[in-house]
């Protein structure tokens, strides 16, 4: 017999897709929610600001000129983290391992507008966006030594991200990085025992249980996962599952791209602020292996908790043992789910 509640008593939650469990304390999140009282902050950056290496016209750091660009605009980072000319090699002694690794990095400006972020760029804008990241990652992908692509954005000085010109990121490499490789296997091991893809499964049950879901259209759901971390994690899916962003069509890409701006939109009118995250799409390998198994996703991971200014922070027992959250997936849904899709700056 027992009384567990999930809503009142500290637990642990199960990710299936990474094999990891990780910490839920309901109790301390039960202090009365003041997220609606903020000041409205309007950031008033110009449309175009002479200084930026990325506005269109001007100059990067390394000396190349950008064009006049009306469009979204890709290039090659002028100080890729991976490069494509390296020379091949490995150590191998022992404890001690390292191996050489190739790639190219580009840079993908969401559009001209220096003061415009996702969740106030239109629905064709950002499906300009992501026409350009179902081209790079057939693109890339199609090369012999790029095998993984991770596409992502960083927004916000809080996430680290140096130039408020809206932009994201394509990282493509020679390997299958860890975190990928951790829910390659779950998602690999998981169809083997059941033959159907682990999130094909876990988007229909999210979809009956209807307590974590903030956002849907014909083909993507936006929800908090059970077993987030971040008070406001969101993860979007497919509603059929599709390997990759290659494997969709215009209406199904613009869906995903219409869902990036609605769950950014909620986050900018939870604090009425220009709402920092980290957030990626994970996809197929693209090592020519099969991967029916597999269902691309994205994850927003915000450190926002409270306020426009009090931060989540992932210390302490967090780095020393295991993640830890104090409003449950569920509260944080509620509060997400409830926020308008329309900006609070075009009201
Ligand atoms: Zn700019
Ligand atoms: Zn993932």
């Amino acid at each position: 017999m027992s009384g567990f509640d999930m809503k009142n008593d500290t637990h642990r939650r199960y990710n299936p897709l990474t094999g990891e469990w990780m910490l839920v304390s309901p109790h301390r999140g039960k202090r009365p929610w003041q997220g609606q009282q903020e000041t409205p902050v309007s950031l008033n950056l110009p449309e175009y600001d002479e200084t930026c290496y990325l506005c269109p016209g001007n100059s990067r750091a390394g000396g190349v000129q950008n064009p006049k660009y009306n469009g979204p605009f890709v290039f090659t980072n002028d100080f890729s983290a991976i490069t494509p000319n390296i020379s091949d090699g490995a150590v191998d002694d022992g404890l001690f391992q390292a191996k050489s690794e190739k790639g190219i990095c580009r840079v993908i400006c969401f559009s001209p507008y220096h003061n415009k972020t996702v969740p106030q760029l239109s629905s064709d804008e950002m499906f300009a966006v992501a026409k350009v990241w179902q081209r790079e990652y057939v693109e890339l992908g199609s090369k012999e030594f790029i095998n993984h692509i991770q596409i992502f954005e960083n927004k916000g000085a809080a996430m680290g991200c140096s130039n408020p010109h809206p932009h994201c990121q394509i990282w493509a490499q020679q390997s299958i990085p860890e975190i990928v490789s951790k829910e390659n296997f779950r998602q690999k091991t998981y169809f083997e025992q059941h033959t159907k893809p682990l999130l094909q499964e876990y988007v229909e049950q999210e979809l009956q249980r209807n307590e974590r879901v903030i956002a849907e259209n014909d083909s993507f759901v936006a929800l908090v996962p059970f077993w987030a971390t971040w008070p406001f994690e969101v993860m979007v899916l497919p509603k059929i599952s599709k390997p990759s962003i290659a494997a969709l069509n215009d209406v199904e890409l613009r869906n995903f791209s219409d869902m990036y701006r609605i769950v950014t939109c909620k986050y900018d009118n939870l604090f009425k602020t220009s709402f920092p995250y980290s957030a990626g799409v994970h996809q197929a390998p693209t090592d020519g292996g099969n991967y029916d198994y597999w269902t691309m996703h994205m994850h927003f991971y915000p450190p926002l908790f409270r306020s426009a200014t009090v931060k989540k922070f992932m210390v302490g027992y967090e780095m020393m043992a295991e993640p830890q959250r104090d409003i449950t997936a569920e509260q944080g849904a509620a509060i997400l789910k409830d926020l308008s899709a329309e900006h609070y700056l075009h009201k």
